[in-house]
């Protein structure tokens, strides 16, 4: 028998950590990741002795921003990931650690020794990591280097989809489920399993025209978005539609954007990524971000809920311009910045930071332009019955673990799978289920 432990990522969209454990005892953790606003921002805490290994899907540190933690007590343990992710996860940890007022129980010292015990592991290379278990790694699509990961385990075989994306984006290549092996159980991620997105390439379109429309008219385009990825995805949007007037990219977003040029192998249209990078200014000085916020064009900056980061510097300026627009381009989690714009049209954030010098209290109502476009790297529901039904299951075994989403998308998304006949369920955060 196996035991899988939901650590977190249960019925809420943080802190994803798996625990899968055989039936000797050995033990291997799938992500260990934080959560963003709640006092308690670490996976549930349970007995880790016999951990051989921890491995990674991507690099987002809702997956990873915990991992360090592991490093106080297992000084030697594997970490499976690839270059691309452990470049980026450092960055984030780093800066994670130095924008928080929150006491992680972790610092650089652990962050170091998370790096020098990390094992680079290619898509498709099944890797041993105790008696009769094993990982393997498959394509996600959801960011550049995202991965699944396989686990084989007492003669059964795991299926983890980490964060997926079904649909091919600008950046990268669709996750492809028949590419997976037969297996007997799957925990999957079920984060817009209530929603179905729109037509993409109608909402590129839709999306440059109006950031075209608003800048041929004077006025600014602020675009807050996540640094990974998303960023990145909006300057290649912007370039395949045409858009020439001046583009400034802020905050931790020009670093990504700079790594994503040394592992180009991991794009989909390498070209099409240079030729729009290469029009874009970066922003890394006061003078410069001065320049960005007075010049007719558009600014793409982090953060990605306007809940910290470089759009801090922008944002008071565009709220108070009527021929001015901000738009949201991802997922906006209930009780951020981000939504509180979208859903009431009013900013409010509030944070005092003596580390950073930093005093922010906003609580102001939009003047300026407020609209959201889904650039999602997640599969929507559709796209999440579709895998499912592409997974290979063993003949009597169909069991389903539902994560990585609200309480109602998990729930609800279980229950449409037990409809069709798997054996599904949307886990609570330190459950154990045996297989
Ligand atoms: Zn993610
Ligand atoms: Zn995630």
């Amino acid at each position: 028998m196996v035991n899988i432990s939901f650590l977190g990522s249960c019925r809420e969209v943080g802190r994803s950590a798996i625990l899968i454990e055989s039936s000797k005892g050995d033990k291997c953790l799938l992500d260990y990741g934080v959560r963003f606003s709640e006092k308690s921002r670490m996976p549930v805490q349970v007995d880790l002795s016999n951990l051989k290994a921890c491995a990674l899907t991507h690099c987002h540190i809702d997956h990873s921003g915990a991992l360090p933690f592991l490093y106080k007590k297992h000084k030697r343990l594997p970490f499976f990931t690839n270059a691309l992710t452990l470049e980026i996860v450092d960055k984030l940890i780093n800066d994670m650690l130095k924008v928080t007022s929150y006491p992680y129980p972790f610092g650089k010292a652990e962050i170091n020794s998370l790096k020098e015990n990390s094992v680079l592991l290619d898509v498709g290379v099944k890797q041993k990591i105790a008696d009769d278990f094993f990982i393997t790694f498959y394509n996600a699509g959801h960011v550049p280097g995202s991965v699944s990961i396989l686990v084989e385990v007492d003669g059964k075989r795991i299926l983890y989809t980490g964060d997926i994306n079904t649909n091919p984006t600008n950046l990268i290549n669709s996750a492809n489920p028949k590419n997976i092996p037969k297996i007997d159980c799957a925990i999957i991620e079920s984060t817009y399993a209530l929603r179905d997105h729109s037509p993409r390439i109608e909402t590129e379109k839709a999306f440059t025209e109006e950031v075209i429309n608003i800048t041929d008219n004077g006025g600014r385009v602020l675009i807050p978005a996540f640094s990974v990825a998303r960023s990145q995805e909006v300057f290649m949007i912007l370039e395949k539609f045409n858009y020439k007037k001046p583009l400034f990219l802020d905050g931790m977003a020009t670093l990504i954007s700079k790594i994503y040029l040394d592992h180009p192998y991991s794009l989909q249209d390498r070209n099409l990524y240079r030729k729009a990078l290469s029009k874009v200014n970066f922003v890394n000085r006061r003078r410069k971000r001065a320049k960005a916020k007075n010049t007719n064009g558009t600014i793409i900056s982090p953060s990605g809920m306007v809940k910290g980061g470089s759009v801090l510097n922008y944002i008071k300026s565009f709220l108070k311009d009527p021929t001015s627009a901000i738009f949201l381009v991802g997922y906006q989690v209930e009780g951020t910045p981000g939504r509180g714009l979208l859903d009431n049209n009013i900013f409010k954030f509030k944070e005092k930071n003596e580390h950073r010098k930093t005093d922010y209290n906003y609580n102001i109502k939009a003047k300026c332009k407020v609209a959201s476009y889904d650039f999602s790297s997640h599969s929507d529901g559709k796209g999440l019955h579709n895998y499912v039904e592409e997974l290979n299951f063993t003949d009597n075994a169909k069991e389903i673990f539902c994560v990585h989403g609200d309480n109602k998308a998990t729930t609800t998304f279980a229950g449409e799978l037990a409809d069709k006949g798997y054996t599904s369920v949307a886990p609570e955060s330190g459950e154990v289920y045996r297989i």
